[in-house]
């Protein structure tokens, strides 16, 4: 590794936070050092996360069609899985994916240093390579993009290959007869229901009373219902107490939150997905004045500035959500603050998506939060079940929702559940950023058949003049 002395911008870890601020800061003129242990930027989405899940989510979507065929005269026999070709499908597309954005390096003029940086102090740091001994960086501005990790718990640590985190789920080295998966969120619904697509008999275990407990129930409830069919059991309110690594599996002792006992199940693999934290151990940020929250979250101001104003931090590492898009755009602006324009982070709406089927999504306002804030908001639903696409699709059981405000039908909230909500949210995202109203969305023509026109039947709702359900009609603003 050639570390050179000095450099304009460092930017530590090359995430989809990183890699977005460097190419930025490259695009804006600024001369750029990104810093990653691995050989192509890429993080935690493209190397062991949003990737590999998507592409591995896609093959059980495949698997669930086929099966869904037979009702309609499509007979095809059963899937046969072929994990180790499935696994260089998977591997091939983050190797395609990791290995362009080493070429877009390049073609930025980005020095690219393979390795581990440390804060020696505010203005220097040390970069340990792969086999090297460690290099002196000092720089002017200092972007911290180093993500997050698996969070473990601690009373349920065994040393045993059969537990996994995500990382291990996602490598598809086996497909256990029996998964146990603790935490119903996120990660634990998206790879468990990977897992029980390829084969796994699949539990779910999740401490709260209902699955996915940031989202709308109206929402959840499709998902439920269908992986009523897919799961083994769904134990809500339920805690795992004890896991103890047997011969022939891992026995595992839960507990009803409701003070049932439960008997000990033996399980094949159990996966922990019960949330991440910010990753800042090893990165001497005690060396600097960079102040951490009781949650270990970088403090950063709206310039995403620390309290060393020209080291910025950003992404997972910076704060919730711990979204990819999220960490491009907050690593977007800070590239442009650290060349020294005046912007700031200020998101109108963060979409969010549950790449399960049916995908779950939604963006701004939730109902749950308007409710919990005390908030007055008009509710407007589109039932799929009128939707002439959904049902061509054979899926009926989707809801397009509106989150409105009363007084002038501005568009606060989106929430989708249904195939595809991922994509069509990013038309809430829109809208809320643009400061439509309800009317935008209904006089806006979309093309037909599709899924987006219950975003604009959604919004005729609120009028009582949608076209294919019937509501009471009301005055027009
Ligand atoms: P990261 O992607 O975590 O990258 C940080 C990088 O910094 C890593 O490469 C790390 O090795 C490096 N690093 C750490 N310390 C140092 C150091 N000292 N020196 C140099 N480099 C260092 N989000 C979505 O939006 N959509 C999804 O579909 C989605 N799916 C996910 C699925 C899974 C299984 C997981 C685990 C996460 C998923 N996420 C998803 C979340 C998403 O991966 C993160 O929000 C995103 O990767 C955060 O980006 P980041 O740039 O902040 O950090
Ligand atoms: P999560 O916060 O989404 O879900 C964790 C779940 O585990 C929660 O429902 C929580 O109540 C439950 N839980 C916590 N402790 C538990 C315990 N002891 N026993 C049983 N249940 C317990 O976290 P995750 O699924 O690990 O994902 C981490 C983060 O990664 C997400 O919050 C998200 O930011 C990101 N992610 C995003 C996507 C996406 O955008 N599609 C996909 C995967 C991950």
């Amino acid at each position: 590794m050639t570390t050179p002395q000095t450099t304009q911008l460092v930017v530590i870890g090359a995430g989809p936070g990183g890699y977005a601020a460097a190419f930025m800061a490259a695009d804006l003129g600024l001369q750029v050092t990104l810093v990653d242990p691995a050989e192509n930027p890429g993080g935690v989405c493209l190397y062991r996360g949003c990737i590999p899940s998507k592409t591995l989510l896609h093959a059980a979507r495949v698997i669930d069609e086929i099966a869904a065929g037979a009702d309609w005269g499509l007979q095809v026999g059963s899937v046969e899985v072929d994990r180790r070709k499935l696994q260089q499908w998977k591997d091939g597309i983050v190797g395609q994916l990791t290995g362009g954005l080493g070429q877009l390096v390049k073609r930025r003029k980005i020095t690219y240093l393979q390795g581990r940086a440390r804060f020696t102090d505010n203005r220097h740091l040390e970069i340990t390579g792969p086999g090297d001994d460690p290099q002196p960086l000092g720089f002017e501005t200092a972007i911290i993009a180093t993500g997050s990790l698996p969070m473990a718990i601690p009373a349920l640590s065994v040393d045993d290959p059969r537990l996994w985190d995500s990382t291990a789920a996602l490598k598809l080295e086996t497909v256990p007869g029996k998964l146990l998966v603790v935490g119903g969120g996120y990660i634990g619904l998206e790879l468990g229901s990977v897992y029980a697509a390829l084969g796994s008999r699949v539990t779910v275990v999740e401490m709260t009373p209902d699955l996915l407990p940031g989202a709308d129930r109206d929402l959840v409830r499709p998902l439920q219902r269908r992986l009523k069919g897919q799961l083994d059991a769904m134990l809500t309110d339920t805690t795992v107490t004890a896991i103890k690594a047997q011969k022939n599996g891992l026995r595992v002792a839960l507990q009803a939150t409701k003070g049932e006992k439960i008997p000990a199940k033996l399980f094949d693999a159990v996966l922990v997905a019960v949330g991440r934290r910010p990753r800042t151990a090893g990165l001497g940020l005690t060396n600097t004045a960079v102040v951490v929250d009781d949650k270990g979250f970088i403090q950063v101001d709206a310039q995403r500035r620390t309290a060393e104003p020209h080291i910025l931090a950003i992404g997972d590492v910076a704060g919730e959500p711990m979204l990819a898009h999220k960490a491009s755009h907050e690593g977007r602006v800070a590239a442009e603050v650290a060349a020294g324009h005046r912007v700031v982070y200020d998101p109108a709406a963060i979409p969010a998506v549950v790449f399960t089927d049916p995908e779950i999504a939604w963006v701004g306002l939730t109902e749950s939060e308007a409710k919990a804030q005390g908030r007055k908001v008009t509710i407007s639903k589109f039932p799929w079940g009128a939707s002439g696409r959904a049902l061509t699709l054979g899926r009926n059981e989707g809801v397009t929702k509106l989150v409105v405000d009363p007084e002038n039908q501005r568009i606060l909230g989106v929430g989708l559940a249904g195939p595809g909500a991922g994509e069509m949210i990013a038309e809430g995202a829109l809208a809320i950023e643009m400061g439509a109203n309800a009317m935008d969305l209904g006089l806006t023509i979309h093309p037909h058949p599709t899924l987006s026109e219950t975003l604009m039947e959604a919004a005729d709702a609120i009028f009582g003049t949608a076209t294919h359900i019937y509501r009471p009609p009301k005055k027009r603003g």
